[in-house]
């Protein structure tokens, strides 16, 4: 079983290589599917690659991976044992934010993502990736910091770690999330025990729901 999740998900990842469903094909140097193990019980969402993760085709390696990457190590985590990847897997253009219309795109991919993974917690970093998995009614600004049970999932709204970059406050308000998601952790240790995740099976339509 975990063999063949993995191979479909190598699968996405070529799709993503190759993909042309949107105008951000056209601008980008490398696609970034994300990273992570077939098994990560967590999975991180941003907004889309940057120049540098554009450059490498890797997902958050720029000043606000450098950013995330100490944030889960003061939480214990390593990279390596989470799933990181965006809501558009190409980087748009001077940075701007990503169209609905390229969101929506790019959607499957990620809810083919979260359907192989199952991840137990999703960390959605700032509003578009919020908005992505929650709906529109969400934002950093109200929900951040706030778990949100989606069958069994828990989505967790965060700042990005980008806007922490430029406003030192933010910083804080971030560090203290992962404090939230450290005791989610604590907490599906201890209620879950790590068997139940390799049985939970989640349907695309329950998901379809809700991404
Ligand atoms: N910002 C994002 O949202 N994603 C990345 O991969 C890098 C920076
Ligand atoms: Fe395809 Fe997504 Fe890239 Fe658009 S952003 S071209 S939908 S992979």
């Amino acid at each position: 079983m975990r063999d063949d999740r993995s191979a479909e998900l190598a699968t996405v990842h070529s799709e993503v290589m190759a993909c042309t469903k949107c105008e951000l094909y056209k601008s980008r140097k490398n696609a970034v599917p994300g990273e992570g193990p077939i098994d990560a019980k967590i999975m991180f969402v941003g907004e889309g690659p940057g120049q540098s993760e554009d450059e490498q085709g890797r997902p958050f390696v720029g000043a606000a991976g450098k950013l995330l990457t100490e944030l889960m190590e003061s939480i214990g985590l390593s990279r390596a044992e989470v799933f990181i990847t965006n809501i558009v897997k190409c980087r748009p253009p001077n940075n701007r934010a990503p169209r609905r219309s390229e969101v929506e795109a790019c959607n499957p991919y990620l809810i083919e993502q979260i359907r192989l993974i199952k991840p137990r917690i999703v960390c959605a970093l700032g509003t578009p990736a919020i908005t992505t998995l929650l709906g529109d009614e969400y934002s950093a600004t109200k929900a951040h910091g706030k778990p949100v049970p989606k069958d069994r999932l828990t989505i967790l709204p965060m700042y990005h770690p980008a806007a922490a970059l430029y406003d030192a406050s933010l910083k804080e308000v971030l560090a203290s999330d992962f404090k939230i998601l450290k005791r989610l952790l604590a907490d599906l240790a201890a209620h879950n025990g790590p068997v139940v995740r390799a049985e939970q099976e989640i349907g695309r339509e329950t998901l379809e729901k809700w991404v």
